[in-house]
C-alpha cells in the first residue's frame, strides 16, 4: 500500500537537487515504472516525489567531434526509433525493441533504465530473506528456485540478474554517464557505473546521495554499424532476458580489428566480456573464432542449482550474435535485422 508522500515538480536542475539536500528520503520521478512498481510492492518508500519531467532533459544532441548525447529523461521509444541511433548504433535501438512492452517504453526514461532494480522473486516478495532489501537478512534464492538468477558477477550475498537490455548496449558501445550533484559534474565510464554485489549487494551503482543523472554519452563508433542485440527468453512478447548478447565488430577483410562484447541475463550487473574480446581481436571472422569467444565469455561463471542451463545458452547466444554482426554488409537498419522485434505497436520513423 502506498504511504503518504509530498510531491514537487520543478523546471529547474538546481530545484531537484536542493530537495535530494533537504530531503534524503527524496526520490526523483520521471517515467515513474519501476519507481511505483516497487512503491506499490513496499520496497521504497520516498518521502518525497520530485518530478523532473518538466527539465529539458529529453534530447538526443549530436556531439562535437561525434557522437550522441542522451538525456536523462529522453523516453525509451524514443531513443529506440531516433533516426542516428538507428542508423549508427543499431545494437542500442535493438536492444531498447527487446524490452518491456510499447507501453513501458512510451514511459521508461534513458536514466530510469539505467537505475531499475533487480525483478528478483524473492527481493519483490518481503516474505523471503534478501540481502538486497535488507542487509544482512540473507538470501532466498542462493539454495531457492533460482533458474533466472546470474551466473556471472555473483557473490556469497547475492546472485540477482541486471534487469536492462538497454544497460547492455551501452555498456557494448563504451557510453559514458553524466551527473550533477552537491559536488558538481561527473563523467562515469558505463563499464564503472554498476558495481558487483559483493558483501553490499544494496549498493548497485557508484551514483551519490544528492547526485542526479543527467545524460548518457555515446562515442562516435563509426564501426558500431556492425552491431546486433540477440536476446534469448521465455516468451516472445515481453520477458526480461534469460541471456542476451551485444555485439559491435569491426572487421577489415575476413580479420577482426576490434570487437565489444557484453551479456545480458546472466550477470549481476551489464556484463562486458573483455575475454570474449580478446578471442576475437586479430582472428579471422569464423564459427570457430565465434565459439571459442563464447566459451571465454563463461569461463567463469559460477552456475547454481536451476540455471545451469545459462551457461551453455549465454554461450551460444553470443555465438550468434556475432555470427549475425559478421554477416551484416551494409547500412544497417535495426528494423531489417531484427524485424521480429517490431511488433507493430510503438511508432517507427524512416531512416
Ligand atoms: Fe535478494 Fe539478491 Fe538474494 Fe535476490 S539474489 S533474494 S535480490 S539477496
Amino acid at each position: 500500500m502506498l504511504k503518504p508522500m509530498t510531491y514537487l515538480a520543478v523546471n529547474q536542475s538546481a530545484d531537484a537537487l536542493d530537495a535530494l539536500a533537504k530531503d534524503d528520503r527524496a526520490q526523483l520521478l520521471a517515467g515513474g515504472t519501476n519507481l511505483i512498481d516497487e512503491m506499490k510492492l513496499g520496497l521504497q518508500n520516498p518521502q518525497q516525489l520530485v518530478d523532473i519531467n518538466a527539465l529539458p532533459l529529453d534530447r538526443i544532441e549530436a556531439l562535437p567531434g561525434g557522437g550522441v548525447r542522451i538525456g536523462a529523461t529522453v523516453r525509451n521509444s524514443n531513443l529506440a526509433w531516433d533516426a542516428t541511433v538507428r542508423k549508427s548504433y543499431p545494437v542500442l535501438s535493438q536492444a531498447i525493441l527487446s524490452g518491456a512492452s510499447p507501453q513501458l517504453r512510451n514511459m521508461a526514461t534513458t536514466a530510469g533504465n539505467i537505475l531499475q532494480k533487480t525483478r528478483c522473486t524473492y527481493y519483490r516478495d518481503t516474505n523471503y530473506a534478501c540481502n538486497k532489501r535488507t542487509p544482512g537478512s540473507g538470501c532466498a534464492a542462493i539454495d531457492g528456485y533460482n533458474r533466472g538468477h546470474a551466473i556471472l558477477g555473483t557473490s556469497s550475498q547475492c546472485i540477482a540478474t541486471h534487469p536492462s537490455d538497454m544497460c547492455v548496449a551501452l555498456i557494448a558501445l563504451d557510453a559514458v554517464v553524466k551527473t550533477t550533484g552537491p559536488h558538481g559534474e561527473r563523467s562515469i565510464s558505463f563499464a564503472n557505473f554498476h558495481v558487483p554485489y559483493g558483501d553490499d549487494p544494496a549498493r548497485e551503482n557508484v551514483l551519490l546521495p544528492g547526485e542526479m543523472i543527467t545524460s548518457v554519452d555515446l562515442p562516435a563508433m563509426p564501426w558500431a554499424t556492425r552491431s546486433v542485440y540477440v536476446k534469448v527468453r521465455d516468451r516472445a512478447s515481453f520477458d526480461f532476458a534469460l541471456a542476451s548478447a551485444a555485439v559491435v565488430l569491426d572487421i577489415q577483410g575476413n580479420t577482426i580489428r576490434q570487437a565489444r562484447v557484453a551479456l545480458g541475463g546472466v550477470a549481476t550487473k551489464p556484463w562486458r566480456s573483455i575475454d570474449a574480446e580478446r578471442a576475437l581481436v586479430g582472428k579471422a571472422a569464423t564459427e570457430q573464432t565465434f565459439a571459442a569467444a563464447g566459451l571465454a565469455a563463461v569461463k567463469e561463471a559460477k552456475p547454481r542449482k536451476f540455471n545451469a542451463f545459462k551457461v551453455e545458452l549465454a554461450r551460444r547466444t553470443l555465438a550468434v550474435a556475432l555470427s549475425s554482426a559478421a554477416a551484416i554488409t551494409d547500412r544497417i537498419d535495426a528494423y531489417q535485422v531484427s524485424p521480429e522485434l517490431y511488433d507493430g505497436t510503438d511508432t517507427p520513423r524512416k531512416i
